[in-house]
């Protein structure tokens, strides 16, 4: 139970204000519960708090100001509050940060909002009756006390509003207030239950046992894409339903919701909240309710719906854990996949981590037998995994200014004369990766980043994918001034369609590139037209990699299969391996088999032919057994600190001190490693500077790396980040 203050009591409050402690408070009027959410003064604002306990004291009591009011919020429960001071631990933030990511409620303390519904009224018969209002009460008695808006029942009914308002008049039905933030409808667990395979039933069965439990614990399901991984999830997410606690699944992209949604409304009669920045305000707030009053019982949402006040979470289901989007690159850097381990730990939930292709930190884990381990071995049906060969690039002779091998184009031109659709895979956006000035061999940067700017041809405009700047194309040279030298250098998706629609002049093109619509419903729609058949050729990029089902989809062809694996990244043979096997298993999920071919110049490099071998396990030992050599994730720990300032000097200056004061890292043995200028040297005007601690993986590093970067003061001008497990090292 949570605490009670009465009136007057000195309690401490946590604000969402970037203050290093809690702030002193007395309790309002009819007192307070520990974790109550509350406005208190601060200055001359109100601002957002929550009670976190009792007060310091140690001063002048009669200074202290009151609680303004208390919010008409569940209040906080201690398992939440756990979790926000672990993860604020872990990830070495600040707890006003923490919690505003545990706030994100558009009104959150205002009184429920009110909206018109109408129902059945008392009266039974209408003066007349005619067709029209025939159907609008007929509406109403089908679906028993259910409200509707006067949107909805006109348009249930198929009549226009009037009639509704007319039978209103006489009493036929009654229209009333009602608040807004309505529970969501029951799921039924027991609804549309599929007849799952052996293996299926094997991995669903532990998974159930495991919510039953209602113990801690953490499974990697692992499958190829189209094994059932979805079908064997939802089953756990029935279990969960049925133990009367809730659900959360996570997913990558929201491009993925819509697809998914329908699925839970197929299987359990009726769709979850939402949870992501495209959902409206009015929907975030029902939500964030809900799930504190325990009027939603699943959750389907992008990674910061693990801060939501889940009254009683039993389960979490991270989908594609392998991805990258699920690490948060700015404001609080924490990595979901993560934090749902943590936050399942406090509140003894069950973790699935689903995946196609596991991240080597998860795979570690279930091989030192800390995960459980699920796999799906068959795909689902006849589907087999596609044939995969390379195309050695060496022996194409390409002229220049062209990509697809004629190879490739041969393996396109076959399916076009069996109906069937191709993929180009090729993971750059926009129409030239660089703009390169043909007389003085200027490269067009952006103004603000050390950045090059990228054309993207059907926006008219060049953009830096780092800060978002556009700027149109310029007519002449910004360098040298000459005219009409300025010449597009490599592909990127819209030349690469070009290039299609000059080999393939009768065949249906479609890009699928994240920036060329402008909402996750255009989005949507374009998938569903290409898997409805609509496109012959899809061009895409990493985005098509993730989940959908092209269902005439036969051959896979990937444009540049050693793009990943340059540059220094640790994980790029990981990536690299894991984006072209996601990539691959789009083609075949039908019943056609399917074949996917891979343009590389190194067709001997071990990534390149342990993908094309498909011998999974051989990878992930090799790859685990040289990060365990060199004592890197997730046989090492890292942190990487990244100091900027619009100040060239002050950063560089700054970065030096760090290196002086080292004793915090020194005794935990940990190596610091910089100053130096990080690979992106600029972004959107500050100048950055990266150091890199590694330490062994049981030492305590976020204490020691607090208590070394407390020693400093940090100029006002000058950010400090630290990114503990760092996945991107820009
Ligand atoms: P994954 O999540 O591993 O990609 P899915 O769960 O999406 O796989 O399954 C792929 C397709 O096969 C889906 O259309 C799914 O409904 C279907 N499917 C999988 N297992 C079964 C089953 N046991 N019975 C009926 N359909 C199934
Ligand atoms: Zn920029």
């Amino acid at each position: 139970m949570l605490r009670h203050f009465d009136e007057g009591d000195l309690i401490s409050v946590l604000t969402t204000q970037p203050l290093d402690r809690a702030l002193d408070y007395k309790a309002p009027e009819g007192g307070c519960f520990e974790g109550a959410f509350v406005e208190v003064p601060l200055g001359p604002r109100k601002v957002l708090g929550v009670v976190w306990g009792e007060g310091e004291g140690g001063y002048d009591l009669s200074k202290v100001r009151s609680v303004i009011r208390v919010l008409d919020a569940v209040p906080m429960r201690d398992e939440m509050k756990q979790f926000l001071i672990r993860a604020a631990d872990y990830t070495l933030t600040p707890m006003p940060a923490m919690l505003r990511l545990a706030t994100r409620s558009p009104g959150l303390g205002d009184p429920p909002a009110m909206r018109v519904i109408y129902r059945r009224g008392t009266v039974d018969e209408p003066d007349r009756w005619t067709p029209a209002r025939q159907k609008v009460v007929a509406v109403l008695e089908d679906f028993g006390g259910l409200a509707f808006t006067l949107g909805e029942l006109a348009e249930m009914a198929g009549v226009s509003t009037s009639v509704v308002k007319g039978l209103v008049k006489q009493g036929v039905v009654a229209e009333e207030e009602s608040p807004r933030d309505l529970p969501y409808p029951k799921l039924d667990p027991g609804r549309a239950k599929v007849a799952l395979t052996a293996e299926q039933e094997s991995a669903a069965s532990t998974l159930r046992d495991g919510v039953a439990n209602r113990e801690y614990g953490t499974a990697l399901l692992k499958g190829v894409t189209g094994s059932g991984k979805t079908e064997v999830y939802l089953e756990a997410v029935a279990a969960c339903l049925e133990a009367g606690r809730q659900a959360l699944v996570l997913l990558p992209e929201i491009a993925l919701t819509a697809e998914f949604l329908t699925r839970v409304e197929d299987r359990f009669g009726a769709r979850p909240a939402e949870w992501h920045s495209g959902v409206t305000m009015t929907e975030r707030r029902r939500a964030w309710k809900m799930v504190a009053e325990g009027g939603a019982e699943l959750v389907v949402g992008a990674r910061s719906a693990l801060f939501l006040p889940y009254q009683d979470l039993g389960l979490i289901v991270v989908d594609e854990e392998h991805d990258t989007s699920y690490k948060q690159e700015d404001g609080v850097l924490y990595n979901a996949r993560d934090m749902a381990v943590l936050r399942a730990s406090i509140c003894k939930a069950r973790v699935v981590l689903a995946s196609a292709t596991p991240s080597l930190e998860s795979w570690a884990n279930a091989d030192a037998g800390k995960y459980t381990r699920l796999t799906l071995t068959a795909r689902f049906g006849e589907a087999v995994m596609p044939e995969m060969h390379a195309i050695d690039m060496r022996s194409e002779q390409l002229p220049s200014n062209r990509w697809i091998s004629e190879t490739l184009a041969g393996a396109v031109r076959h399916r076009l004369g069996e109906g069937e659709q191709s993929l180009l895979f090729l993971n750059r956006r926009g129409y030239a990766p660089v703009t390169i000035c043909r007389a003085c061999g200027h490269q067009i940067g952006c103004d603000h980043c050390d950045a090059r700017m990228v054309e993207h041809r059907f926006q008219k405009r060049l953009m830096c994918h780092q800060c978002g700047e556009t700027k149109p194309m310029p007519e002449k040279c910004p360098s040298c001034e000459a005219e009409d030298r300025l010449a597009p250098v490599g592909p990127g998706v819209e030349r690469l369609a070009e290039e299609v629609a000059a080999l393939f002049p009768d065949a249906r093109a479609a890009i699928l590139s994240s920036d060329l619509f402008g909402s996750a419903r255009a989005l949507k729609a374009q998938i569903e037209a290409i898997a409805a058949g609509e496109a012959d050729i899809i061009i895409g990029t990493q985005i098509v990699a993730k989940g959908h089902n092209f269902p005439l989809l036969t051959l896979v062809g990937v444009i540049d299969a050693d793009l990943g694996l340059q540059g220094s990244d640790l994980r790029a043979a990981e990536r690299t391996f894991q984006l072209m096997r996601q990539v691959a298993g789009r083609a075949g999920r039908a019943e056609k088999s399917g074949v996917a071919l891979m343009q590389t110049y190194q067709p001997e490099h071990p990534v390149i032919r342990a993908i094309l071998s498909g011998e999974e396990e051989a990878f992930w030992k090799a790859e685990a057994r040289e990060r365990e050599q060199a004592g890197v994730p997730p046989f090492g720990r890292m942190a990487g600190i990244v100091l900027s300032s619009p100040d060239v000097q002050q950063v560089f200056d700054f970065g030096k001190a760090l290196t002086r004061k080292t004793a915090p890292l020194d005794r935990i043995g940990a190596q610091l490693f910089g100053p130096a200028a990080a690979p992106i040297a600029r972004i959107r005007g500050r100048h950055r500077v990266r150091l890199l601690v590694k330490a062994e993986k049981t030492a305590p590093v976020q204490r020691a790396l607090a208590e070394w970067l407390g020693q400093f003061r940090v100029p006002t001008n000058l950010r400090v980040s630290v990114d503990i497990d760092p996945q991107s090292f820009y």
